[in-house]
């Protein structure tokens, strides 16, 4: 009966859109790691921020804990994507724990400028959101020298030892025009700042971004796969409403509200670098169902990034 009441003509799909090369290797870690141990395995905190993927995996015996204190001794223990704290890593070291190291590889990254700012006697700023395990790791690889910049107010108070010797890093999955507010005001104020080379806001979160704005140009909705503990799928919501496009954050295609599809012509319809692409496709095909005759993809980038996968760490 809705496809009769619905106005709707056309989907236009992100591309790029969905998983990253970060995510796709975290979850193959905790896949091979079942593979080879049988489960249970272990896995610090969520692997990847989507509740699609968490319940497929502890279905396929995964065990997600937010502490190290919950893992028994000898048991097979995956750090997630987001990276963790130097005293996680140490920790995990002492109690002999078998260590697979999921942390994205532009995550470590950032972790190694934090080291390399704080060892030359900087003060570090990192532009982040607070809460999220990224900054919570990063912030913690070098206690006590990063302090957490999280707003152009708070780039405005931030207080430095040195203002000659002040450097910033960013968390990778921010929105670049959100960061680019707060980088003005800390360049105002610490006029010999320095930065990571090129920028810590990942190529993953920075093209999903472009291929958002490109959708959100010509819809009259976007739908964002994700789920809300998704730092870069919020930040994709932000993105098109500043556009000045309605959008809205979805788990899946169960979520989405078909009071939204009022009216609506053209929806866009992308999804987070930790959303699985079949949520995806169930959603188009949802869309469809409800009358829309046209699907398009437009495609800002292509993406051929992949990195190895880690080495498990046998305690000696
Ligand atoms: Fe790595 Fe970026 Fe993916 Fe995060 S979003 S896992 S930093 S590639």
């Amino acid at each position: 009966e809705w496809a009769g009441a619905t106005s709707l003509e056309q989907v236009v799909l992100a591309a790029p859109r969905s998983f990253c090369a970060g995510v796709e290797r975290a979850i193959t870690v905790v896949e091979q790691a079942l593979d080879r141990h049988g489960p249970p395995v272990y896995v610090r905190k969520q692997i990847v921020h989507n509740t699609h993927v968490i319940d497929d995996l502890s279905r396929r015996g995964a065990v997600f804990v937010d502490e190290l204190t919950e893992v028994p001794d000898g048991a097979v223990t995956v750090f997630s994507a987001h990276g963790v704290s130097a005293e996680v890593r140490r920790t995990a070291a002492d109690r002999g724990l078998p260590v697979i190291d999921a942390t994205c590889p532009l995550v470590t990254k950032v972790h190694n400028e934090a080291r390399r700012y704080a060892g030359q006697g900087r003060t570090v700023l990192l532009i982040g959101h607070a809460g999220h395990e990224e900054t919570e790791g990063t912030l913690g690889e070098v206690p006590g020298r990063v302090t957490l910049v999280q707003s152009p107010g708070e780039a405005e108070r931030v207080e430095v030892a040195d203002p000659d010797r002040v450097s910033y890093l960013v968390q990778t999955t921010l929105a670049v025009d959100e960061v680019s507010g707060v980088l003005d005001v800390l360049r105002r104020r610490f006029p010999a700042l320095t930065g990571p080379s090129s920028d810590d806001i990942c190529y993953a979160t920075t093209n999903r971004q472009v291929a958002l704005r490109a959708i959100a140009a010509e819809a009259d909705l976007v739908l964002v796969l994700g789920s809300s503990n998704s730092s870069n799928s919020l930040r994709l919501v932000e993105v098109a409403r500043r556009a000045g496009t309605p959008a809205h954050l979805v788990d899946d295609v169960g979520a989405v509200d078909l009071r939204w599809l009022a009216g609506i012509r053209t929806v866009g319809v992308t999804a987070g670098a930790s959303a699985p692409p079949h949520l995806v496709d169930q959603t188009v095909a949802a869309l469809v169902g409800l009358g829309a005759r046209a699907v398009r993809e437009r495609t800002t980038s292509t993406e051929e990034v992949h990195f190895t996968l880690p080495k498990e760490k046998r305690p000696r």
